[in-house]
């Protein structure tokens, strides 16, 4: 596709960096909190999940950040940045991965952390629910167990619904039941002229909106305040099962595992079943360098540790309730590739839907407390090609490569271990409901004839700035052309974005379906927002491509490696056990007060929230 070179919108706000300054008098008077570039707090109270990568960049830091206490204070903002012809960044969670929902110049980010935390009810039955969208998905979750109600969603608890429900919701649910934007009814969204709107689903007025916020560009078309979705009850699900299961990480068990998911994308293959794979380790040698993230995140989640292991998530729906009878075969083969390790939740027995959506959930506010180098691939591919290809093969020996897993030599150690967060999973067939429902074409998200996505996600300290580099330069050699194991294409997803410029790297993003549908979404935000008071940065639609054609994530971390001299830290010297040993180790391990804490406990009804499991291990 041809590159546009013209703005799609009227003006480039968040480039008007003039060395003129915003004085504090001249904001509105907000009920919520004001903080200031230049104030005491604003480090800590600017960091969100991108700082620790993209610190450098210099994009994560607004003239002002403004705790938007009530929708007063929202439509202040929104109007002040119309006057003073600025941009607004909106950030609700904060874990967008290339710091999109912050800003820099002389723009402002409004947080809406506490903002919208309304829970309605809208009928008797509870199938209907009305919220605010500064709930984290841990917290919406568990609203919904109370009814024993339950919809898709992604697996980071932290994530909050304002940025989640626009880039989708993917999680365990995918090919069962779809995105969780799939089954919003309504949402309510403040717009550039300070207007309050509820946006309703198949309503041809609101038709061009609907699709542009569910899929376009989060935050980029106005303030989303509340979403009315149709949740779903377990008593119509009530056979359901799932597996989830803990394995020491080895590469010929991973491989055999990936084997299973690429039989998993035969096309007629039953829409019950929903499989991710997700590989996480960090280095057994950990270099105690104080990091951006340590410095300034002030959570005080304990500390969770990640041996090298496979954790494995498996279900089925029993989509068709009391006629159907379950069959333990596929989850059986999971199972038995699986060969020794940790069952938590077991497909022998039932487990309510709701249930399952809480145990497919990671209770962690982030995987590594390290910056990161991220990358989401999606693919096409049929299961044959993906034969052909040998793909589990290769992708296998590049997340074993991601570790020397056990070096004798421990600087060797240091230097070459990433820390690392791979997450895989099926959504592809014809029955997958992640396709059937983008055949409706009401959202825009792009990619739903994707039959696997791949996530592989390396955290590095400075000592293997280098490598990690490389690691990720080599992974993408898995897509992009007739050759390449995993798929043909390029593809991948606003939710796991790595790339700051999105108007220059769009192709990536959208898909053509319907075609032109990159400058439909310009046509809407033209509409909606003609003076880009909602275009705070570069990962925006509608702006010309930046100059610098080169990826300038890599440009500017690879002067910072230069710069910075190879860590000199001294690693100890410590017992060589394999990664199995650890494993064992470690589900073996005495707990202590304070001590660290291995993920799989964190999981579970008794330690599910960060404050019980806070308590547990402090008193
Ligand atoms: C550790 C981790 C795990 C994740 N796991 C998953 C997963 O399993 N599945 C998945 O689908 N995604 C996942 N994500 C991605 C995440 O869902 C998206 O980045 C999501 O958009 C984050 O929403 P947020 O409100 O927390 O973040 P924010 O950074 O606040 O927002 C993300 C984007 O939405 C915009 N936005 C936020 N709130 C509003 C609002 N109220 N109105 C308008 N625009 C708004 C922001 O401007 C920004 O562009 C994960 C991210 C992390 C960091």
């Amino acid at each position: 596709m041809e590159k546009t070179k013209k703005s799609l919108i009227e003006e480039e706000p968040f480039d008007k960096f003039s060395a003129e300054s915003w004085l504090k008098s001249d904001l509105p008077d907000f009920e919520g909190t004001v903080i200031e570039r230049g104030d005491d707090n604003y480090e800590k109270e600017c960091y969100q999940y991108a700082s620790s990568s993209y610190l450098e960049e210099g994009i994560i830091q607004p003239a002002y950040i403004i705790k938007a206490k009530n929708e007063s204070d929202v439509i202040k903002a929104i109007n002040y940045a119309s006057d003073k012809k600025i941009a607004v960044a909106i950030r609700t969670g904060g874990h967008q991965y290339s710091g999109a929902s912050s800003t820099n110049g002389n723009n402002i980010q409004l947080d809406l952390s506490q903002t919208y935390k309304d829970f309605t009810w809208d009928n008797e039955d509870c199938t209907s629910v009305t919220i605010g969208i500064s709930f984290s998905l841990g917290e919406f979750n568990a609203k919904l167990r109370e009814k024993n109600r339950f919809v898709p969603h992604g697996q980071c608890q932290s994530v909050n619904v304002g940025g989640h429900v626009q880039t989708g919701g993917y999680g365990q649910l995918a090919r069962s039941f779809g995105l969780l934007a799939d089954h919003v009814e309504k949402f309510r969204i403040i717009t550039a002229d300070g207007q309050a709107r509820w946006v309703v689903r198949n309503f041809s007025q609101d038709k061009d909106l609907f699709f542009a916020v569910l899929g376009g560009s989060p935050g980029n078309f106005g303030v989303l305040t509340h979403i009315t979705l149709k949740v779903f009850r377990d008593q119509d699900y009530p056979n359901s099962r799932g597996l989830r299961a803990v394995y020491p990480y080895n590469r010929q068990c991973v491989k055999a595992l990936l084997d299973i998911m690429v039989e998993m994308t035969d096309e007629n293959f039953p829409a019950d079943y929903d499989y991710t794979i997700t590989v996480l380790s960090e280095p057994k040698l950990h270099p105690g360098l104080e990091t951006y993230d340590t410095k300034y995140d002030t959570k005080d989640a304990p500390r969770v540790y990640w041996p090298p292991v496979i954790i494995v998530f498996a279900q089925w729906a029993n989509l068709e309730g009391d006629r159907q009878v379950y069959d333990p075969n596929f989850i059986g083969k999971i199972k038995q590739a699986g060969g020794d390790g940790q069952i938590q939740v077991d497909d022998d027995i039932y487990t309510p839907m709701s249930t399952l959506t809480g145990d497919w959930t990671f209770p962690i506010e982030r995987e590594f407390k390290l910056p990161y180098v991220k990358r989401v691939y999606m693919s096409n591919s049929s299961a044959q090609r993906l034969k052909d290809y040998e793909w589990t093969d290769w992708v296998s020996g590049r997340i074993d490569n991601g570790n020397i897993w056990d070096s004798p030599d421990p600087m060797v150690q240091l230097t070459f271990d990433l820390s690392l967060s791979v997450q895989i999973q099926c959504y592809g067939g014809l029955n997958s409901r992640y396709f059937q429902n983008g055949k409706k074409n009401l959202t825009s998200f792009s990619w739903r004839d994707t039959n696997i996505v791949c996530v592989l996600d390396a955290f590095y300290n400075d000592a293997e700035y280098d490598r990690v580099r490389e690691w990720q330069q080599e992974n993408d050699k898995g897509v992009g052309n007739s050759d390449a194991p995993f798929c043909e294409y390029d593809r991948r997803v606003l939710w796991g974005s790595h790339d700051l410029d999105l108007s220059a790297n769009q192709q990536y993003y959208y898909d053509q379906n319907p075609e032109e549908k990159y400058e439909k979404l310009c046509k809407v935000k033209q509409t909606y927002d003609p003076s880009g008071v909602f275009t705070p940065n570069r990962f925006c639609i509608g702006l010309p491509p930046a100059d610098s054609e080169v990826d300038s994530e890599m440009q500017s971390k690879t002067k910072k490696a230069i710069e910075k001299e190879v860590l000199a830290t001294k690693p100890k010297e410590r017992p060589q056990l394999s990664a199995k040993e650890r494993f064992w180790e470690v589900v073996n391990m005495k707990r202590e007060p304070g001590g660290l804490i291995p993920l799989w406990d964190t999981w579970g009804t008794s330690f599910y929230n960060f404050q019980r499991l806070h308590d547990y291990f402090t008193h």
